[in-house]
């Protein structure tokens, strides 16, 4: 199978190779004079076939992948799960081939397990090398931060294999303190409750810790204290009290609104202290034993979660020094993921390792408590995305492609024929690189001007055809130079993704990426198979729904962020499948239904020692029957109201009776199949 696979892959990668050469014969288009750098790009590269290595270096899967991604020899994305000592490797479509045998079509989500538990594992060891190696006086405890992805499996499994490190949870709701009372099952693991919280909540809280669940209440506002201290002496159960703070240091960053002053977070030093007499005046300053602060998520810079650990150490001490009894410090969440592969301080990247964040979180702890001789509390953090995030990935399928290729152009312009177009061919003619703009000026005009007299019925349809078909060839020709020339104007910067093919994706961005909408995050795309052939396109992708927001137009390869993602074109060997990784966190709950396109089949794979995979989870998505009651439809008298419709149409002689059956079959099918495009 692979033996067969990997010459179907040396074949594709000639036969790739070979037709650009073909295509840059044909076309005749290239000036004939060429500045030496464009001639090395566009002249034959004879010997060297486009491989695997070429496709990790294109795409930065060795940089974006922390390991855990890569490719293999015969041009096909795995997975590389640790395993002790060595990794075993799965490559996707393999996955996705079982997939589909058991009617898990595409798109999906497919979530490893083993990397999840990776995950918890490195977080947690590397808080505990940092602790060693400083000699750090207590101990790391992890909690997750449920909103990040509430998934029951994901929940579940972080709770199982975390309680090896009494890995908690940290609930924003009263749903999620329910998710994370069910879900523990390890007394040392710890409930940290940050969010509004009403009397309900609050009586939840007291309960569990009534039960001997290590619950704490972290305030948010003042208003909630009142609560608190009413219904611990009502029930007589003493709280676990933690204060959040709003810190003053900055982060950088797309959240770097969670900190600072006008933070919505967390209380003011001020309203600090009235919790701290407030508590004394009820004898319960015992019940203090708490600081948590949150700068913001994915902090992409080193030095910023420095100065907010430093600035929590002056609060904690101060806390102290009122007489709170005190013991542990949450410092929230915000360690980041590289998305780009970069080792950037930009937003979606992060100039840091895991294990630097660890020691400088540990020292900066140490040094700032022993000068004032306070004993060392428990570390809490609240890592949510670099725990998810490189579980799950998001695959689906090429459903078309549509190029900006210009149509037949005429071999000659009759004399007779119109001057606009006369004009454009001249400028085909005369592109070079020393009048690029100039061209591109002439270009636009005249074909515009031939829009224009099209709206004024002076020239005909197939005149129009051809001017743009020679504007588009012009632009062409003007962007294939475009990497030689030494300054570019704007809009000639934009010119090739304007002219990229799109490639449409069976998929919904609102649904399965919405933070690529809400707040143009970049995942790294890449084909998940053909990785041995050379990508000859540049694609932007679309999705399936009918919005023009519903794209991806941003992505970072190459150290760099470009507007266009080099493809391979479509074949008649198969689908061809691309996939969105490091999507495990936020994207899943947030997604919403527009065009009524519902949750995606999940699935959840966990790999063996030897390289085969169970499905552990299965999670069939929503029928359209199924989206449309969340619209409050009832699909019942749905297919009800089909059903009279075509019996009248029986009645009225229209159809035969046996038509009538396969409507309604067709119909039902329909109504009761997944949401997105079924082949
Ligand atoms: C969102 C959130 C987190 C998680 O942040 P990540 O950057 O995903 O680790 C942690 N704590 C609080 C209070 C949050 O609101």
């Amino acid at each position: 199978m692979n033996y067969w696979r990997a010459i179907h892959f040396a074949f594709n990668a000639f036969f790739a190779h070979t037709s650009r050469l073909f295509i840059g014969i044909e076309q005749d288009q290239l000036p004939m004079t060429l500045p030496a750098e464009t001639m090395d790009t566009l002249a034959p590269q004879d010997e060297q076939i486009w491989d695997f290595n070429d496709s990790a270096n294109l795409y930065g899967v060795r940089d974006w992948g922390a390991d855990y991604f890569d490719i293999n020899s015969a041009g096909e994305a795995i997975i590389r799960v640790p395993n002790g000592s060595g990794t075993i490797e799965v490559p996707i479509i393999e996955v996705v081939e079982a997939m589909r045998l058991r009617g898990l079509e595409m798109p999906a989500v497919l979530r490893v397990e083993n990397l999840l538990d990776h995950r918890i594992s490195a977080i947690n060891e590397a808080f505990a090398n940092a602790i060693a190696s400083a000699g750090y006086n207590n101990e790391y405890r992890g909690v997750f931060p449920i909103k990040v992805n509430q998934q029951c499996h994901v929940v579940e499994e972080i709770a199982d294999y975390g309680a090896r490190y009494h890995h908690g949870l940290e609930a924003g709701s009263k749903a999620e303190l329910i998710i994370a009372l069910t879900q523990l099952k390890d007394r040392h693991s710890l409930i940290i409750c940050n969010g509004y919280k009403d009397q309900e909540f609050i009586e939840l809280g007291l309960y569990a810790r009534k039960m001997g669940i290590n619950c704490f209440f972290v305030l948010e506002t003042l208003g909630e204290l009142d609560i608190i201290i009413e219904r611990s002496e009502a029930l007589g159960i003493e709280p676990a009290i933690g204060a959040r703070i709003r810190l003053s240091s900055m982060v950088e960053g797309h959240w770097n609104e969670d900190s600072g002053d006008r933070s919505i977070f967390g209380l003011s030093t001020d309203s600090l202290l009235c919790v701290v007499d407030k508590l004394r005046a009820h004898n319960m300053l015992h019940c203090m034993q708490m600081l948590h602060c949150h700068l913001g998520s994915q902090i992409p810079n080193i030095r910023n979660i420095r100065s907010g650990v430093l600035e929590a150490c002056r609060y904690y001490t101060g806390l102290v020094a009122e007489g709170a009894a005190m013991g542990y410090i949450d410092l929230g969440g915000g360690l980041a993921v590289d998305y780009e592969g970069r080792r950037t301080n930009e937003t979606h990247s992060m100039n840091y390792g895991l294990n630097e964040y660890c020691a400088n979180i540990i020292e900066t702890l140490q040094e700032s408590l022993d000068s004032e001789d306070v004993p060392h509390p428990v570390v809490i953090t609240e890592s949510g995305r670099a725990l998810v995030a490189y579980s799950s990935m998001l695959l689906f399928n090429i459903l078309d492609v549509r190029d900006h290729k210009p149509g037949k152009l005429p071999e000659t312009i009759p004399d007779e024929g119109h001057d606009l177009i006369h004009n454009l061919r001249a400028v085909l003619d005369a592109v070079e690189l020393k009048n690029l703009q100039e061209c591109y000026n002439d270009a636009l005009y005249y074909r515009d001007e031939v829009r224009e007299q099209f709206h004024r019925g002076q020239a005909s349809l197939r005149e129009r055809a051809t001017a743009e078909n020679l504007g588009l060839a012009i632009f062409e020709k003007i962007s294939a130079l475009l990497p030689a020339a030494k300054r570019v104007s704007a809009e000639l910067d934009d010119l090739p993704a304007l002219l990229a093919d799109i490639y449409y994706g069976n998929f919904s961005l609102f649904q399965s990426l919405p933070d690529i909408w809400a707040i143009d995050q970049i995942f790294p795309v890449m084909p998940i198979h053909r990785l041995n052939e050379e990508p000859t396109r540049q694609a932007v992708l679309a999705d399936i729904t009918c919005d023009c927001d519903g794209k991806i137009d941003h992505f970072c390869y190459e150290g760099d962020i470009h507007r266009t993602l080099p493809l391979h074109p479509l074949n008649d060997e198969g689908e061809y499948y691309l996939g969105v990784f490091l999507v495990g966190a936020y994207q899943e709950t947030l997604g919403d239904l527009h065009n009524l396109f519902g949750d995606t089949n999940v699935v959840s794979v966990h790999v063996n020692e030897d390289g085969s995979f169970d499905f552990r989870r299965e999670f069939h998505g929503d029928s359209i029957a199924d989206v449309l009651s969340y619209v409050e439809y009832e699909p019942k008298n749905m297919l009800e109201q089909f059903r009279r419709n075509a019996e009248q149409a029986v009645r009225d002689g229209r159809i035969s009776v046996a038509m009538r059956q396969e409507m309604l079959q067709a119909f039902r099918a329909s109504l009761y199949g997944y949401t997105f495009f079924e082949r």
